[in-house]
């Protein structure tokens, strides 16, 4: 009876034994992967990004700097991060506004919504901090020097992923024959993101790059255009979609902004968010599918 009491006991505590030492294989395990893959990108998982800087650029905006300990090999274009909230488990996609693989670090511009739940993190996070984040995510492969004319229309934060595009355009030798015209639509002045950055690339490519502002709510000193991107706009400044009845295919639109701005440009993404037919303006100045990328 004792002796059998005492192989219960030995047998019982062996058990423990060997299970505090798996929980602490596992969590030296957890531990080590999760410090080896801190700081190093990977489009398959969420990872943890240091929070390098923050800081606001407009009244609703800000940037942020995240921290990364070894350069992706390269970084597409157009593509973006996802970034998670891990509390919630909701991730939402962020375009950089520089090359990671040449700067080895993020740049985000991030614009703060009342409402919102990453945006609102990612706004009043903190140097030092974590952020999940995954990528990058290419849903549009970029045909190098496929298109003799890439026109863009943005609205807000819509910005960003022209933006790459368009330091990407400039920068690649193979594309010294693309031209590039932006209609870039905000609220008021004060709400046009990257405005320096983009009047020097114009200022640098005269012959290439053509900007054209639209504000809903102008000053009395405004130069550009008024209201809602229009009908005129696109006509005046967009390239014709197609030469004797046949679609142009040197041409090439993108499309990125608030979900209104979309529909009344170019049609919503389809439910499945997948692109949808082509709608709103473009379609009415006959741009088709093969024609135009909704962000
Ligand atoms: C390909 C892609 C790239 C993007 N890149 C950027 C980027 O570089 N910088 C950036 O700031 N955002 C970018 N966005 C938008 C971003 O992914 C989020 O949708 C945005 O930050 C809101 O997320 P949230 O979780 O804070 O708000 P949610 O919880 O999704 O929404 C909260 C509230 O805000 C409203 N709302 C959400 N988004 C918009 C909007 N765009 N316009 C008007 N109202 C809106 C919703 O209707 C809701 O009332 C990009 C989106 C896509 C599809």
């Amino acid at each position: 009876m004792f002796s059998r009491a005492g192989s219960h006991g030995a047998r019982s505590t062996i058990w423990k034994a060997a299970l505090a030492s798996i929980a602490l294989g596992g969590a030296a395990y957890y531990y080590n992967e999760h410090s080896r893959s801190h700081g190093i990108l990977d489009n398959g998982r969420y990872i943890p990004l240091k929070v390098h800087s923050q800081c606001q650029v407009t009244h609703d905006t800000w940037k942020l700097r995240l921290e990364l300990k070894k350069k992706p090999r390269s970084f597409p274009v157009p593509s973006s991060v996802y970034i998670k909230d891990d509390s919630i488990q909701i991730m939402r996609p962020y375009t950089p506004i520089n090359d990671p693989s040449v700067d080895g670090h993020i740049d985000l511009l991030v614009k703060r919504y009342e409402q919102g739940s990453i945006s609102k993190m990612l706004c009043r996070s903190k140097p030092g901090e974590d952020v999940f984040v995954r990528g990058p995510m290419v849903e549009f492969e970029y045909p190098t020097a496929a298109y003799k004319h890439v026109a863009m229309i943005a609205g807000g934060t819509g910005i960003t992923p022209m933006y790459q595009l368009i330091r990407h355009i400039l920068s690649d030798p193979k594309e010294c024959q693309t031209k590039m015209t932006l209609i870039y639509a905000n609220k008021t002045e004060q709400d046009i993101l990257l405005r320096n950055e983009l009047a020097d690339l114009e200022k640098q490519h005269p012959d290439r790059l053509d900007i054209h502002y639209t504000l809903d709510h102008p000053s009395d000193q405004w130069r550009g255009d008024h209201g809602y991107v229009s009908l005129d706009m696109v006509r005046k400044h967009l390239p014709v979609p197609s030469t004797n009845g046949a679609p142009n295919t040197d041409i090439f639109v993108f499309v990125s902004g608030p979900e209104a701005m979309l529909r009344h440009v170019s049609g919503d993404r389809a439910r499945d968010w997948s692109q949808g037919k082509v709608q709103g303006l473009l379609k009415m100045m006959g741009y088709d599918e093969n024609q135009v990328w909704k962000f």
